[in-house]
């Protein structure tokens, strides 16, 4: 190290005055700028009357898992991180108020003991509801992905429902957003090819992007043929050993069977240790066989309308294997800011719910319609 040059720790020395000094301009200097990061803003909605083509950009999102381990007889439960290419959170649904807030207790699966506060969490538990009763609150699991999604996009003034702009009461301006150019919009201020925008799906639309995934997985990405890639070989996951655990030529699998031995870890007689396998695959339209992945392809996206109440159905109507243009500079969003569950204070204001009345013991009075009786 050269002379002078002491890292911060070391150069914490001094008095009260100046550590408090230092501390407070370290504040000023690392206090999080959340400039524009808001999950109500520039959100994607496949389109229900025309298909849009659209590209997920991975992300490496940390996503709380809880896991359940016996030690000494003893259950224990400890938090890993996974690291996935999407965003994941609970949301709860307010039938009374039509808003979603994003759970507080924790991830899923964690011991009520530990839970941390969460209104709707807390207001289910004390209103329980009856076997084919809707509560007010809903509990389900959204994902989020970043999405770039091709086209002319304009920019223009935000209005609202009455049609008058939305000025920034601090700037005087109007808020200004992108939205899809159809051929169709007035009073554009700007014009640009593609938008980075973020995708909050629930389960039934996630699954139809794992869906497509699985197709676009049997593609060759270098001589771009559909369902041209064979697995032939699995084999041992340790790169020194590779001892072959299944050979496909000779031993016919299931998708769901080949699925399910390359995600777990194998004991290998061989080596003796335990490895994801490895696989061999082949095209059968080229020498250069490579799996596409789903981020790979670009898709072709819209929704469907349902009779009745459902929400419209997504369907990935095709999808095209293209190297993804480096002109957009398209880069995974910061979802897990913009996703983190919301503060009590948000959810004691959007719900009219109080933390402090729900986390008391005392049972609420029944409502009166119980002492009623109809005496004849
Ligand atoms: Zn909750
Ligand atoms: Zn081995
Ligand atoms: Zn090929």
């Amino acid at each position: 190290m050269a002379f002078g040059k002491r890292p911060i720790e070391q150069a914490r020395v001094g008095s009260f005055r100046t550590q408090d000094n230092i501390r407070r301009q370290e504040k000023a200097v690392y206090e999080p700028k959340k400039r524009g990061a808001n999950r109500f803003n520039n959100s994607f909605y496949a389109p229900v009357d025309y298909s849009t083509t659209i590209r997920l950009i991975p992300g490496a999102y940390k996503i709380p898992m809880v896991e359940e381990r016996t030690d000494n007889g003893k259950k224990e439960y400890c938090v890993r991180n996974v690291v996935q290419e999407y965003f994941e959170m609970v949301r709860h649904y307010d039938g009374l108020t039509k808003k979603t807030l994003l759970c507080s207790a924790g991830p899923p699966g964690t011991p009520r003991e530990k839970e941390k506060p969460c209104i709707p969490c807390l207001y289910a538990r004390k209103h329980p509801k009856g076997r084919n009763e809707k509560g007010r609150f809903g509990w389900s699991k959204g994902y989020v992905w970043t999405v770039l999604e091709y086209g002319e996009f304009a920019l223009v003034n935000q209005v609202d429902k009455e049609g008058y702009l939305k000025i920034n009461e601090r700037s005087g301006e109007p808020y200004t957003h992108w939205v899809k150019n159809l051929g169709d919009i007035e009073d554009i201020l700007e014009v640009k090819e593609g938008h980075l925008q973020h995708w909050s799906q629930s389960r039934e639309q996630f699954d139809e992007i794992m869906m497509a995934a699985a197709s676009i997985e049997c593609c060759c990405f270098s001589c771009q043929n559909k369902r041209a890639i064979r697995r032939s070989v699995i084999y041992c996951g340790n790169p020194t050993c590779q001892e072959t655990i299944v050979d496909l030529s000779k031993v016919r699998l299931t998708d769901a069977e080949e699925e399910d031995l390359m995600s777990s870890l194998h004991h290998c007689p061989h080596c003796g240790q335990s490895t994801y396998p490895g696989e061999y695959i082949t095209c059968n339209k080229c020498d250069n066989a490579v799996r596409a992945s789903l981020f790979d392809a670009d898709l072709v996206v819209r929704r469907i309308a349902t009779t009745g109440d459902d929400a419209p159905k997504l369907r990935i109507e095709d999808f095209f294997l293209n190297p993804l243009d480096p002109s957009y500079k398209a880069k995974p969003m910061d979802l897990e800011t913009m996703y983190q569950p919301d503060s009590i204070e948000i959810q004691e204001r959007w719900t009219g719910l109080d933390l402090e009345d729900l986390m008391s013991d005392k049972p609420k009075p029944p409502p009166r319609t119980m002492h009623a009786r109809n005496y004849k």
